[in-house]
């Protein structure tokens, strides 16, 4: 291709995603494709020669498009908001056009300069206080996973050094909430410190992790000669957007030298509200925390920004520094490839820089206080109607709600009945491609979770998914009857 020709299909291409997000209201939430049906669709062979681009173009139209679920659709109330400002699109293009990596600062010093900025000012608009310093890895997975690794490694006195996990005598031990999300086992897993290692606290009837529970774990391990060695709090978790009491978490923490990691992906970007903050009271007491920009903040996936309190103990873990990566500048510079796990980074603070600024601090915190204001709106009216219920507290974006009705004998329909008909009706809404919502699993039962956050959903878009919820739920419910 040359500089011409990618100009031109350049612009097709932009003109192409902003004529997709124009139609997307027209289209079914939920993809309507069958296991395989791509997969067939698209030749077992490679082309051997070069192919006209309009027709890896026109595939996109034939075969992608039809295969996706549409998460920037107003309609879309699944997982979790993952949004995608124009502006960070662009960003994101603008790193990829420009091709660089950073390997060390000298490898392009703006990467590295512009991330520093970015992540300061990410710092400041999250109410963080200037003792936590920010780098940007892939996913909060991978944060989690860091944080661990230098818990552990805080923890054994540097046992990487020495024999590793495999010369420690006393078993480590990893304290999370029930309600925790599953990167935070699987970087738990990865850390090395096995399945056994992690103890999972109590929850209160908020699915908040008790705080005094966690405390006499830590007790009775100490008393039987385990290491405790870090906790994970969340705010904001994945089924309900259930808040973990930071405070009192980092109170046991200090009392025992753990090490704090506070889980935020989701709910971390509400920090930019001063109204939100009381979620993350005593979070100036975390060793490291993370927070997704790349969900409900608006920059397009990924960009998971990892804040550490003790930046010198991130280096000693992480860096290997080989003699062809040292250059004269690294004694005044940062080099990122030591605060995680990949060498090469992309130039993701662009898109996060481009949002910013495109957005200004107001724009962000005027969307997210309309979708809290929207999630609010329909909890109130969902606790209204009979029959209907609002199961968990609604503290951001996210209500989670089950529809109760009479089962045929005339009591209220429960245990493994009410779960069919939680997700018969969402599977309904699912399939109509109406809305899209997910259901999880709090408490041993079957609810729907309505997410509200894609950046085209308004009130009008809620209020038509709360119609399509009585509609099918209603409509289930009758059929059991007539069962
Ligand atoms: C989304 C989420 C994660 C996982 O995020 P990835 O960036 O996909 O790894 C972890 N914890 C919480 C609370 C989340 O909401």
């Amino acid at each position: 291709m040359t500089p011409e020709e990618f100009r031109r299909q350049g612009h097709r291409l932009i003109d192409w995603l902003a004529d997709y997000q124009e139609g997307l209201a027209e289209r079914p939430v939920m993809a309507r494709t069958r296991p395989g049906e791509i997969r067939d669709a698209i030749p077992a062979e490679p082309p051997a020669e070069p192919e006209p681009f309009d027709a890896v173009l026109a595939d996109l139209d034939r075969l992608v498009v039809p295969g996706l679920s549409l998460w920037r659709h107003p309609r879309f109330f699944g997982y979790f908001p993952a949004n995608a400002l124009p502006a960070g699109v662009l960003g994101d293009l603008v790193s990829t056009g420009l091709g660089v990596l950073g390997l060390s600062w000298q490898s392009s010093p703006a990467l590295t300069e512009v991330e520093e900025a970015v992540t300061d000012w990410l710092r400041r608009m999250l109410g963080l206080s200037a003792g936590f310093s920010g780098v940007i890895q892939d996913t909060a997975s991978t944060s989690t996973l860091v944080a661990l690794v230098c818990a552990r490694e805080r923890a054994t006195g540097f046992s990487l050094a020495r024999g590793g996990l495999q010369g420690e005598r006393r078993r480590l031990r990893v304290y999370v909430s029930a309600q925790a999300h599953s990167s935070v086992e699987k970087g738990a897993l990865l850390a090395g410190l096995g399945r056994d290692a992690i103890r999972l606290v109590p929850c209160d009837e908020a699915f908040a992790m008790r705080a005094d529970a966690l405390a006499d774990m830590v007790t009775e391990d100490l008393a039987t000669g385990d290491l405790p060695c870090a906790v994970v709090a969340t705010v904001g978790t994945t089924a309900t957007t259930a808040v973990d009491p930071v405070a009192a978490i980092a109170d046991v923490a200090r009392r025992h030298g753990l090490w704090l990691h506070v889980d935020a992906a989701m709910a971390g970007s509400a920090m930019i509200l001063p109204e939100c903050r009381w979620m993350w009271e005593g979070i100036e007491g975390a060793d490291s925390l993370v927070v997704n920009a790349h969900k409900w903040l608006g920059v397009p996936f990924d960009c998971s920004l990892y804040y550490v309190r003790d930046p010198d103990h991130l280096v000693r873990v992480m860096s290997t520094n080989p003699s062809y990566l040292r250059s004269a500048a690294d004694g005044q510079v940062k080099n990122f490839r030591d605060w995680g796990v990949p060498l090469g980074r992309r130039f993701r603070a662009l898109k996060l820089w481009f949002v910013i600024r495109e957005q200004g601090v107001t724009g962000l915190q005027t969307r997210l206080r309309r979708d809290i204001a929207n999630a609010r709106r329909l909890a109130e009216t969902v606790a209204a109607t009979a029959g209907w219920r609002v199961v968990a507290p609604v503290p951001l974006q996210t209500v989670c709600v089950r529809h109760e009705p009479l089962g045929p004998d005339g009591a209220a329909l429960d245990g493994e009945a009410l779960d069919a008909h939680t997700n018969a009706w969402v599977e309904a809404i699912n399939r109509s491609g109406a809305a899209y919502l997910t259901p999880a699993i709090v408490g041993g039962r079957w609810m729907a979770r309505v997410s509200v956050g894609a950046l085209a959903t308004e009130a009008g878009d809620v209020e038509a998914v709360w119609a399509a919820m009585r509609e099918a739920a209603e409509k289930d419910a009758a059929a059991i009857v007539a069962r």
